[in-house]
């Protein structure tokens, strides 16, 4: 199969293929949802030991049961040679690499000379760590093997801690792989970002929203029974709705007074950005003169102290303004990791 042209692109069905009936079931429910593309994992991940692995090639036959008897496609995650091989003998449709596996370019590498010249679609997953090169290099690795058919799917990251959500989205790395690959669709696992199925509504339209092809979507007939990840899959019912509800915005329109004040907005914001790169130079040439004093006067360049203060003013007037204090962290994190390489010099 090719990716399909169709926009959003949805894929869904259960974290775990568990056993015959509930992968019918599960089929059943997607495709009464409309949707085309089926996903199961058979090799699962599993953060400890001694957790639900997955049925394994074992499951196999049952993707092969959902395509015959649905007329979905099937797809399933992979980690290794060994499964690339078992899933091409078995007839899967599409496949996809695993966070856990995206960042790892050995394995990557043995996947992607699997795969080469077998001709079906690839979805790489982005790694555990919000490193866009990374993502990108697995995709090159796989395009360089020869696999022609690769997309990316944004499922976010991890944060120390925690926030609202299981894993931080990271949309700007989904906007940082789209400057570096403008023909593959990107999707967004609303499911593994929320951890939790109240939220994936609210990542699902975002994900849309902010221009990515589709959606992967993790539903469960019955959810709270789930071997894995019962707390974030949706119901059928609640697959229905969510995909009903989902409005998918023009990617442009040709209204004159829209394009008229999109073109004033757009000056706004280049004038703005070109403000912030002539502060940053400030900023960069304040860092350097720090540098050299520090060094003439025998100073260490770190000073955690200062830092922290810096940032805790920062985060408390980005509060004041309204502004994210998630954005706020990371400009000022990079901005600081800069200064001090500055010092270093
Ligand atoms: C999954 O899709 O079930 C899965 C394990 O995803 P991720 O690699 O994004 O954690
Ligand atoms: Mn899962």
């Amino acid at each position: 199969m090719d990716f399909p042209q169709e926009r959003p692109f949805v894929i869904a069905g259960p974290c775990s293929a568990e056993s015959r009936s509930q992968v019918l079931e599960a089929a059943a429910a997607v495709k009464a949802a409309g949707v085309r593309y089926f996903r199961a994992g058979l090799w699962k991940p599993r953060t400890h030991p001694g957790g639900f692995e997955g049925l394994g090639a074992e499951g196999l036959p049952l993707l092969a049961d959902v395509r015959r008897l649905y007329g979905l496609s099937v797809c399933t995650e992979v980690a290794s040679a060994a499964h690339v091989k078992a899933c091409l003998d078995a007839g899967v449709d599409m496949v996809w690499i695993g966070a856990r596996t995206s960042g790892n370019p050995f394995l990557v590498q043995e996947i992607a000379d699997t795969l080469s010249g077998a001709d079906i679609p690839v979805l790489v997953k982005n790694p555990i760590s919000p490193d866009a090169g990374l993502w990108a290099g697995a995709i090159e690795r796989l395009r360089l093997s020869g696999v022609s058919k690769v997309g990316a799917v944004l499922r976010g990251c991890p944060v120390p801690g925690g926030e609202k959500y299981r894993n931080q989205p990271y949309w700007s790395l989904s906007i940082e792989l789209r400057t570096r690959f403008q023909d593959i669709p990107i999707l967004a696992d609303p499911s593994h970002m929320a951890g939790d199925r109240a939220y994936v509504r609210e990542l699902s339209q975002r994900a849309l929203d902010l221009g990515l092809d589709g959606l992967m979507i993790e539903s469960h007939p019955e959810p709270e029974k789930a071997l894995s990840d019962a707390s974030q899959q949706l119901s059928p019912q609640q697959l229905r709705d969510l995909l009903e509800g989902l409005s998918l915005p023009a990617a442009t329109s040709a209204d004159g007074d829209y394009l008229q004040a999109i073109d004033r907005l757009r000056a706004r914001i280049d004038l703005i950005d070109e403000n912030l790169l002539a502060l940053l130079r400030e900023r960069s040439d304040a860092s350097i003169a720090i540098g050299r004093y520090k060094k003439e006067h025998g100073v260490s360049i770190l000073q955690p102290g200062r830092w922290e203060t810096v940032l805790g003013n920062m985060l408390e007037r980005a509060d004041a303004l309204g502004l994210s204090r998630e954005l706020i962290k990371e400009v000022m994190n990079a901005i600081h990791a800069d200064s001090v390489r500055l010092q270093e010099r």
